[in-house]
């Protein structure tokens, strides 16, 4: 990871940590890609050595964190049935638009195999920072449960099934066996699936405590819970898991006990506003999504009223790949301030994936994973889903999109 020292002046900075920008600021990455310096330019110290980027009129943030995404998942090429090893090129394709998008870790909740993360932590692909659930775990018929009425197997081989307390311990055994980071449940039916509803429980409270236990046995792995109807958010958060995915049916009762817990929401908001082309999709699927819309706007907008710990996730691969930051907008329409809404995408995205003691923030000792915008995020959040506006993306230090102009760069 040896690289040159880079110094940035006269950006304004946002942290990342919540805290008001800071105009006129100078960030020094190291060598090693690690932040050396991040503060008030009269403070910094020289760098006689480092190559110079005159940021002016810019601002300076922390790399985005979405924390719900599919990266497997995707608009079906046409042509002939796709092999694995196309599969795998798409995959790699997705992952290095995302990054180019501003999203410099990214949590895969379902699909995605531990061969794409070991890829990522080797330099075999440009790619997000990755944690991946590989399999997602639920219940007979329920949301991950695609068979036929004939037994076609249709969902392929992204999910595994438990249908009591002891096959949901098998089955994260299982899925941490092949690699898992974080376990994926379902504790509800959902939109896409063909024999449920959203307001369907799938595993009960009991199995979810399971599961929770289970995970935390070994190396106190995370539970992640794909839960939209209420009976299920409330299971899942008694159950004891780290994040709500979707939350659609959140109501006072369950913002209450995810205060108490500090469970984190993951609204994927980005999917629930993609408006479904009724010719592409069932009836059902169609009918669910419409019946639902208003419902999660107003119950939402509730819990970020309380307070509830957010994290910045789109289900990208449901929602369109590398237009991730358009959550912050969403998030911002639904009350959060700009700020908040930056936060739920950067520090609070770091603490839910448990890597906030190396990235998250733009502050001296973590890695620098930064994004560089000549967009005012606090006026107009939605133009930092805009490609032109991102103009550039560090990972540890390297750049991974870059189109400042020449004059810029003072002394490289
Ligand atoms: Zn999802």
């Amino acid at each position: 990871m040896g690289g040159i020292m880079k110094r940035f002046e006269h950006a304004r900075l946002i942290d990342g940590t919540g805290n008001r920008p800071q105009d006129d600021a100078t960030v020094i990455v190291d060598g090693s890609g690690r932040i050396a310096y991040a503060g008030p330019a009269g403070g910094a110290p020289a760098t006689p050595d480092a190559s110079t980027v005159d940021l002016s009129s810019m601002t300076i943030l922390p790399g985005f964190i979405d924390a719900h995404v599919h990266f497997l998942f995707g608009p079906k090429p046409s042509g002939p049935p796709a092999d694995s090893a196309l599969t795998s090129f798409h995959v790699a394709r997705r992952m290095r638009d995302t990054l180019a998008a501003g999203i410099t870790s990214a949590r895969d909740l379902g699909g995605l195999s531990a061969g794409y993360c070991l890829a990522q932590e080797s330099g075999l692909i440009e790619a997000p920072r990755l944690l991946s659930a590989g399999r997602i775990i639920g219940h007979t018929g329920g949301h991950c449960d695609a068979t036929g009425p004939d037994g076609h197997n249709a969902t392929g081989h992204f999910t595994i099934l438990a249908d009591d307390e002891q096959s949901a311990r098998v089955a994260v055994r299982t899925v941490l066996r092949e690699g898992a980071d974080v376990i994926k449940i379902c504790a509800t039916g959902g939109m896409g699936s063909p024999h449920d509803d959203p307001d369907d429980e799938d595993l009960s409270e009991a199995e979810i405590r399971a599961v929770v236990d289970e995970a935390r046995r070994h190396r106190g792995k995370k539970v992640a819970a794909h839960a939209q109807g209420t009976a299920g958010i409330l299971n899942a958060l008694r159950g004891g898991v780290a994040s709500i995915e979707h939350g659609y049916g959140v109501t006072d009762e369950a913002c209450d006990l995810a205060l108490a817990s500090g469970t984190f929401l993951v609204p994927t908001l980005a999917t629930a506003f993609n408006p479904l082309d009724p010719s592409k999709v069932s009836p059902l699927h169609f009918e669910k999504k419409s019946r639902w819309a208003e419902r999660t706007r107003e119950n939402i907008a509730l819990a970020i009223s309380r307070g509830v710990a957010i994290a910045m996730g789109t289900d990208a691969g449901v929602s369109p790949h590398a237009a991730n930051l358009l959550e912050l907008a969403y998030l911002v329409q639904l009350g959060m301030t700009e700020l908040q809404a930056i936060t739920a995408g950067t520090l609070n995205g770091a603490r839910l994936l448990g890597i906030d003691d190396v990235v998250g923030t733009v502050e001296v000792g973590k890695i620098a994973d930064l994004v560089i915008t000549d967009a005012d995020p606090l006026t107009d959040i939605a133009a930092l889903a805009r490609p032109e506006h991102v103009r550039m993306v560090l990972q540890s230090g390297i750049a991974r999109r870059n189109t400042l102009p020449a004059r810029a760069s003072v002394n490289a």
